[in-house]
Parts: structure tokens; sequence; C-alpha cells
């Protein structure tokens, strides 16, 4: 028999990658009693299972997102040496993005949570709530010590996968609503490359090197184009190529798979890299993904659905929270295609509405991150790990204001939130739109 804890908290975050970072710092600090658990060793979810990969459109109309993301970023920059930097995008349609080193963030998230007083819990997984009508009344949990259970007053969802959300009845659907979900990446860095040989090359994709190892039989035929970055130090490439296609990341059979197969083509790409493309010759492979970062799975049910044609308008919700520029950035969902298409035009930028995190019914439960309520063109913008730290950072505000005011998340006042958000530093919202710089 398994020794069970008994917990209470004003907040349990579920998931601690960069939403959940987001929404725990932000309640911690806001003065709740926080409970954070993640079921890895590690917080930063995809950021840790990609190790390099940039936090990319935290700069629409070239202006900082603000708010913890901002914080996080310039905290790294102002280190001696800088541990980050905001730098141009080699890819087509992305805007600048934010470079750093993986640990050093790492060290820093870890920190700023201390700091706020959340209570971190690694290795440790939530299993399913038990409901109280329309409250989560408490959350199974379970560690290498056995089970527990926690009772919180208010649970922010931010396991990218939704599960705790799904078992407390949020309806939702999976991927592009047929079951297509973006293909899951493996992704690698290359250490000792020549940054200026390699990115002589006039093709940002390096397809015609790829079409000769895939003619070959040397490369997978999945990675017709290549997505190779300068990663933050000189010399490094973060390689961000090979995706596995028909994987349900909500299936952990299925994501070991992946993994392996995976590290088979990561090594192949490696090998291909040093012998086929100018300036890799004398690089080698690091920092493989310890697991292949999961992009879409669960798309729950919120009080709005972000779309496709609000991104086209570049909507400003009253309730926005975040701005975002991201192109549709779309994986392989159902063939072979990526696309990153500019959805919104230079210059321009929507916002995430607050709405699109809060279930209809359950009354103490918001969610945040790449569970947004979207439709499947508005979730291949809106999921970059910057906006995802901020729904995260909106998720952890409107707690405190529903738990102070004893209200349900539904009654909470839109406009408290957007004002304490423009406090806390994010920009571009309300009636403060972004200019130019
Ligand atoms: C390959 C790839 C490339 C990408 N490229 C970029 C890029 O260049 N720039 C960019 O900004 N964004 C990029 N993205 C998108 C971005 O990384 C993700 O959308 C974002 O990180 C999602 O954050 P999240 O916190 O919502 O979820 P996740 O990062 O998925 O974090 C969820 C966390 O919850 C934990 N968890 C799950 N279930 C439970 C449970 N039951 N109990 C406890 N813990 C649980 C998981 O272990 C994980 O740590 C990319 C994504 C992928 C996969």
């Amino acid at each position: 028999m398994n020794e069970t804890d008994r917990l209470t908290a004003d907040v349990l975050v579920v998931g601690g990658g960069t939403a959940g970072f987001g929404a725990a710092v932000t309640a911690g600090r806001l003065g709740l009693d926080v409970y954070l658990v993640e079921a890895s060793n590690k917080i930063g979810g995809v950021m840790a299972f990609c190790p390099g990969m940039p936090w990319g459109a935290a700069y629409p109309c070239n202006t900082p997102i603000g708010g913890l993301m901002t914080e996080l970023s310039d905290r790294l920059s102002a280190m001696h040496p800088p541990a980050a930097a905001k730098r141009p995008c080699t890819l087509e349609n992305f805007g600048p993005e934010i470079q750093y080193d993986h640990d050093i963030a790492t060290l820093t998230m870890f920190e700023m949570l201390e700091e706020a007083g959340v209570d971190v819990r690694l290795n440790t997984t939530a299993v399913a709530p038990v409901m109280d009508v329309n409250r989560i009344g408490t959350v199974d949990f379970f560690d290498r010590s056995g089970s527990h259970v926690i009772t919180p007053k208010m649970v922010i969802d931010c396991s990218g996968d939704g599960d705790i959300s799904a078992k407390a009845g949020v309806p939702y659907t999976l991927g592009d609503g047929a079951g297509n979900m973006m293909g899951v990446t493996l992704s690698f860095q290359m250490f000792d490359a020549n940054w200026d040989r390699i990115f002589a090359d006039a093709d940002p994709y390096f397809r015609r090197f790829a079409a000769k190892g895939i003619a070959e039989g040397r490369l997978h035929g999945d990675l017709a184009q290549l997505y190779l970055m300068k990663g933050f130090y000189k010399d490094t490439v973060f390689c961000n190529s090979v995706v596995i296609r028909g994987v349900d990341g909500t299936n952990p059979v299925d994501v070991a798979r992946a993994t392996q197969e995976g590290r088979r083509r990561c090594h192949q790409l490696a090998q291909f890299l040093r012998s086929d493309i100018p300036g890799f010759e004398n690089s080698r492979m690091t920092y493989l993904g310890p697991t292949v970062g999961v992009r879409e799975t669960r798309k729950l049910e919120g009080a709005y659905k972000v779309t496709g044609e609000d991104l086209a308008r570049a909507t400003k919700f009253p309730d926005g929270i975040v701005c975002c520029d991201n192109p549709i950035d779309d994986v392989m969902r159902a063939s072979s295609e990526m696309t990153h298409d500019a959805m919104v035009h230079d210059g321009a930028y929507y916002t995430i509405p607050l709405r699109s995190l809060v279930p209809k019914v359950v009354e103490n439960l918001m969610f945040a991150g790449r569970i947004i309520c979207a439709d499947p063109v508005a979730f291949a913008s809106v999921r970059g790990m910057p906006q995802c730290m901020a729904m995260g950072q909106a998720t952890g505000t409107a707690a405190a204001i529903a738990i102070h005011n004893g209200l349900a998340v539904q009654d909470v006042n839109p406009d408290e939130v957007v004002a304490a958000l423009q406090a806390q530093g994010i920009n571009g919202l309300g009636k403060e739109p972004l200019q130019n710089e």
C-alpha cells in the first residue's frame, strides 16, 4: 500500500513547460500558495526536450511582448557574458527571436520559481481530478514514493496534452479535428561547425543537399527541407529537422517509439551534414533531445475559439492578454507538407483572448499553452513559447483575482486581468496598441 499525502494549495499548476512556468511564477508572486507538478525531471517542457530551441515571436512590431518572457530574457542578457540575445531568424516569415544558453536559462527559470515561493515537484505526475459537481475537488498525483492527493482552490492545466482538463469533462478535439496531429521532432545541435561557410548557401532550407541525400537513400524522405539555424554560441547549429509523422503525443508508447526512430534519423542526418554540407566537416552532434518535442495533441474547448480569420484580420480582442505575429507554422499534419506562411502582414499582429483559456463549465480550472482553444490554423501560430509563457502569466493573474474574490473563473472581470497584466509589463494590450519600433 502506497503512502498517501494530503496537501492543500491555492493553486495547482499541472506541467512545468513555458506555460506552467508563467502560471506558477505569477501566482506565487501574487501571494498564492502554489504547487507545480512536472512529470519529467526538468522544467521547460518542449524547451527542455528540444534544448536550444529559440524563443520565437517575442517581438511583434519589433517590440518585446513584455511580462515574464521579457524579464527572463533581460535577466539572461544582462549576465556577464550575456546568456541570451535577440537575433534575426534565418527562416522566412519568422521575426526576430531570442537565442539563449539552455542550461543558464533553465537555472534562471528554477531561480525565478524559487523566488516566487513555488513548491516545485519534479518527477511527479497528476493523474486525475475528482469532481465536486462543476468544481475540481481534489487531484490525484504520484511520484516514486507513492500516490498523493491535493485539494487546490484552482487548477491551471499547463500539461500540453490536457489530461486533467479532459478528465474533468472539458470537451476537446485532437489535432486538426480529424485526428491528424502535427509531426513530432527530435532535435540536436552541431558544435564546431563553421557558420560563415554553412550559411553562405542561398537556400535557407538546404533543399538541393537534402534531395541528394534522399535520392541516395542516406536521408529519410521527410527530410526534404533541412531546418538548420544558428545556435546561441558561435559555430553551433540547432537542427530542428527530424520530424516523425503520425504520432499520438498523448500515448507514451507512441512517443517512446518515435524517440527511438528519431535518434536513428538524427544520427544519420548528423553524418550527412558532416560529409555533404560545406562547413560541417569538423563538427559533432551534441544536445540530442531526451525525447521528441510534441507540437500538437488536444485542443480544449474554451469560452472562445481563436480562429484563422481572427489572425488574418489582426484582431485585437478587448480581453487580449498577449500580442503575436507568428506565421502559420504547420508541420506535417496529414501529409509531408510544412508551411510557415505569414498570416499577419508586416507590422501587424493579433492578440490572444483570455476566454480561450477558460472552460465553459468547470469553475476552478483554466488552461494555458498549446492546449489553448484554437482552430487548427490559429493553433499553428499561437503556440510559440513566449506566447505560452504569457498565457500562463494571464491564468496565474486570473487565478489570483478569482481566489481573492471568491469567483468562478467564468465570472472574473477580464478588464481587471488585462489591467493587472499591463501593470506587470505586458505590452500592447487594451487601449495601448504596440507601435512599430
Ligand atoms: C519541435 C518543436 C519546435 C518548435 N519550435 C519553436 C520555436 O522555434 N520557437 C517557439 O517559440 N516555439 C516553438 N515550438 C512551440 C513551443 O515549443 C510549444 O508550443 C510550447 O513550448 C508549449 O509549451 P507548453 O508549456 O504549453 O507545453 P509543453 O512544453 O508541452 O509542457 C508541458 C509540460 O507538462 C508536463 N506534463 C504533461 N502531463 C503532465 C501531468 N499529467 N502531470 C505533470 N506534468 C505533466 C510535461 O512533462 C511538460 O513538461 C516548437 C515546438 C516543437 C515541438
